[in-house]
């Protein structure tokens, strides 16, 4: 892509960007190429100049729930990662920016005993690709404190209230929005019990969800099951195909063991919808995006 907009020269933009520094899946792969814009007035521009040019793009945190497809791989990306991240306060309510991991809200907000993340924490998410996918553990949701959004909308930045959000279980009327900022009204609390509280989950996340190269859960719970039980019940625990695996600790965990592609980890996906709706007559519901 030949850059010629003066507004976005000076942005750092990498062709032929490796898919395993964009996705937690670590997938092999190239994207055509990534913009890393410093501040809101880059990020702004940049939108703007591929918008005009009726280029495709797509806005990317820290990957940790998108699987990237060859097609996929064919758009533009605008990583929020190097963004001029920032936390602020006011009493209780806390102003976020979107390229910000959830991990560093909770430590801000643990320092001043104001609860509302510590269920939160452990999601390795930043709070723009955590409000879009509509993420939560521990029976709480990222919309549960959250107040407003700012978004750009044609080349405009527009304040969207909670209230005029569509929201659910892991899912968020905001796919294809930019989102710049987040603010949350939190709660004061006893700072210890926010501190135990994040501990016990960290504790739970140790024990029973495998470590290395995934995207966390792959499907959704159907309603009145565990997606991951279902999987284990058809035998697929441990499966692997190539590089790809069905984690032994966790079925709803597919493991990239180091050099899978996209079309292995697919083929797990499918092999796992394919069973149980032969065993169960359920559709499994894919939680992370495949792009
Ligand atoms: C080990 C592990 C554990 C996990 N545990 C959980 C869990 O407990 N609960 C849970 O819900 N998820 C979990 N996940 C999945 C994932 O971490 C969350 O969905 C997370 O919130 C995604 O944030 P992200 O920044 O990585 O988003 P990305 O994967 O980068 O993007 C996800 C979506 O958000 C969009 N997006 C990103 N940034 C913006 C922005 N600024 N504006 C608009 N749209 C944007 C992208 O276009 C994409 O559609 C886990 C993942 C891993 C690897």
């Amino acid at each position: 892509m030949k850059i010629i907009d003066k507004d976005i020269l000076d942005v750092e933009f990498i062709t032929h960007e490796k898919i395993n520094k964009l996705s937690t899946f670590h997938t092999k792969g190239v994207v055509k190429g990534v913009f890393y814009p410093k501040n809101s007035k880059e990020l702004i521009a940049v939108v703007n100049h591929l918008t005009r040019n009726n280029i495709k793009f797509k806005i990317i945190g820290n990957g940790s729930n998108i699987l990237i497809s060859p097609q996929g791989a064919k758009s533009i990306f605008i990583s929020t990662k190097k963004l001029y991240h920032y936390i602020r306060f006011k009493e209780s309510k806390c102003f976020v920016s979107s390229g910000v991991s959830l991990n560093q809200v909770y430590i801000h907000c643990l320092r001043r005993s104001l609860s509302g993340f510590e269920n939160l924490a452990g999601i390795p998410g930043t709070i723009g690709g955590t409000i879009c996918s509509g993420s939560g553990a521990f029976g709480s949701s990222i919309f549960d404190h959250l107040d407003y959004i700012r978004i750009l909308q044609d080349g405009k930045i527009k304040k969207i209230k909670k209230s005029d959000i569509e929201y659910g279980y892991r899912s968020s009327s905001l796919k294809n929005t930019i989102i710049l900022s987040a603010c949350f009204t939190l709660e004061k609390k006893d700072r210890q019990d926010i501190r135990e509280k994040y501990i016990n989950n960290c504790n739970f996340r140790i024990k029973n969800q495998p470590k290395g190269y995934s995207c966390g859960s792959i499907f959704k719970n159907p309603e009145g099951f565990s997606a991951g039980w279902l999987i284990e019940k058809c035998g697929l625990k441990n499966i692997t195909h190539k590089d790809a695996c069905i984690s032994e600790k966790h079925a709803n965990f597919i493991i990239n063991n180091d050099n899978a592609s996209f079309y292995d980890i697919k083929y797990l996906i499918d092999l796992c919808k394919k069973e149980v709706y032969r065993r169960f007559s359920i559709r499994l519901d894919c939680e992370v995006e495949i792009y």
